[in-house]
This record gives structure tokens, sequence and C-alpha cells, in this order.
């Protein structure tokens, strides 16, 4: 690789600085997705930025307002509360969990052949928002929002106010290296709001409305969810498949949060 720009910046505000507006930089945080990327050419950076240093790790509590810098590793949010913790354990293996990032997780592009970005569900059911820098400065935003577009923004953290209860449903594959193939979040709030989430559909995670309208009702608002998903077909399982199973899963994961 010729002519590649790289730095290393070692606190948050050189990390925003050395970002600028994002154009042309690439992001290197656990590097899990992006260092294959490179290693097969399909992606050949001029400026990239290595996250490591920048003072961007560890998890915060102000009460029950929990934080979550963007290079904290998925094996340390193991041990959270559902829907969080349940979710970053079923993320890969113990290898990659030790590397890959939050912030590389919520930032991941829709995999090729298979879903990535588990964490985008469990976080958008704890009704999780995101601080960025980038274009425009300093933001906080609903993650929904942020998912919605993430382009010239530099994930910097990621908060949220910690459910009453939470609960995690996933289709489960054998070999460990698998990533989930579909998943449901469920996090019941402290005023007795009920969010759902949904990963391993077309593009990025998403929220479950009609599935949270009937929440009481576990069996009504699995049917409910499949109005609020589009599926795609890849190497671990068919768009069809994946319909089929949301509604078990927000069955199972509803029916957990009753029992939390
Ligand atoms: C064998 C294998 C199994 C896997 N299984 C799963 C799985 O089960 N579930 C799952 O969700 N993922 C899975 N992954 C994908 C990946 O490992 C995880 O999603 C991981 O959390 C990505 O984090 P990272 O830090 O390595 O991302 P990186 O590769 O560093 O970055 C990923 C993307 O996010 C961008 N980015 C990173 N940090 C930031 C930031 N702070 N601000 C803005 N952009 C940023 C990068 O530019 C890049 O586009 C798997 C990967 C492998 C190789």
């Amino acid at each position: 690789m010729t002519g590649l720009d790289v730095l290393v910046p070692s606190s948050p505000e050189e990390a925003v600085a050395a970002y600028g507006d994002g154009d042309g930089v690439t992001v290197i945080a656990g590097g899990t997705i992006v260092l294959p990327e490179i290693t097969y050419g399909r992606l050949r950076p001029s400026k990239a930025i290595l996250l490591k240093d920048a003072g961007l790790a560890g998890i915060t509590r102000d009460g029950s307002r929990v934080t979550i810098g963007a290079t904290t590793p998925v094996v340390e949010l193991t041990e959270l509360p559902a829907p969080i913790g349940p979710c970053a354990a079923n993320v890969a293996d113990s290898e990659i969990r030790a590397q890959g990032t939050v912030g590389g997780n919520l930032c991941a592009g829709i995999g090729p052949e298979a879903p990535r970005g588990d964490l985008q569900g469990a976080l958008l059911a704890v009704g999780a928002t995101v601080r960025t820098g980038g274009s425009g400065g300093e933001k906080t935003q609903p993650l929904e929002e942020f998912l919605a577009d993430r382009e010239g923004k530099l994930l910097l953290d990621v908060s949220y106010d910690e459910p009453a209860a939470g609960a995690f449903a996933s289709l489960d594959r054998p070999h460990t290296h698998d990533y989930t193939a579909l998943a449901v979040s469920a996090a019941r709030a402290e005023d007795g709001t009920t969010r759902l989430a949904v990963s391993g559909v077309a593009g990025h995670a998403v929220r479950l409305p009609s599935a949270e309208a009937k929440a009481d009702n576990p069996q009504a608002a699995g049917e409910a969810a499949a109005g609020d998903a589009t599926f795609a077909d890849d190497a671990l399982a068919s768009a069809w498949y994946r319909g089929q199973t949301l509604p078990v899963l927000v069955r199972r994961a509803l029916t957990q949060l009753q029992e939390a």
C-alpha cells in the first residue's frame, strides 16, 4: 500500500481533529471488519485513523445512566444486564469479542455474507443515545437517528438508562464463529414502556413498533412484528426463514421479559 497516512490520536479531542469531516478517512477501531477488507483488497484507505489509544474505552455509570466508550471491547459488555450482556456474549467468539469494539459494531456496514452489528438491536431496545464528532461538530442524538445516517460521524460513546428488565432471544447456530442470523432484544423502562428491536434484518437493526404496541400479548406481538422489518437472503439464512422466525423470537423475548 503506498501513500497511506496513518494517524494514531492519543485523546478524544485529537481523534475528532484528525477525523475532520470524515471525508476520505478510514476509521479503524478493533479492525475485525476493516482489516479483512484491506487484506482482500476491497478497501484501499489513503488516510486511516487508529482509535486504539484515543482514550475512548471504558464503561462509566452515573446513577442509572450507563455510558460506554466507542472503543470498549465487546467482551467488557458481557456481564451487563439483559439485553446488552447476553447480546454481547452472543457476538462471535472470545477472540473477536476481545478485539471488536462497541463502536465498530454500531458503525458496521452491511455484511455481504452475514449480518453484523448485533449490539445495534440491544442498544435500540434500551433507548440509547450516541455522542459523535465530525461534520457539524459534536452532537448527541438517538441511536435510531444515527443508524439511519452514520456518514461523516465519528462515534465517541453511547449512553442509556438501565432498564427495569431486559431480554434477548436469538436464532442460534452451532459454530462459535458464526454470526447471528437474527436476534430480538426487549427492554422494559422504569415507566413501564416496552421497546423491542431486531438485528439480522436487511440493513441496520430496527425497532419493532407494531410489536411494541402489543407487548402485553407475546403471541399477538410476534404476529405484528412481521410488518416492521424487511429481510435479506445471505449465507446464514434466507429472507423467508428469517420472516418465519421473527414472531417466535419476539414471543420468546417478551415471555422472558414478563418473567424477569
Ligand atoms: C469470525 C467473525 C465473526 C463475527 N461475528 C459477529 C457477530 O456474531 N455479531 C456481530 O455483530 N458482529 C460479528 N462480527 C463482526 C465484528 O467483529 C463486530 O461487529 C465488531 O464489534 C466490530 O468492531 P471492530 O472494532 O472490530 O470494527 P472495525 O473493523 O474497526 O470497524 C468496523 C466499521 O466501523 C467503523 N468504525 C469503527 N469505529 C468507529 C467509530 N468510533 N466511529 C465511526 N466509525 C467507526 C469502521 O470505519 C468500519 O467501517 C464478526 C467478525 C468476524 C471476523
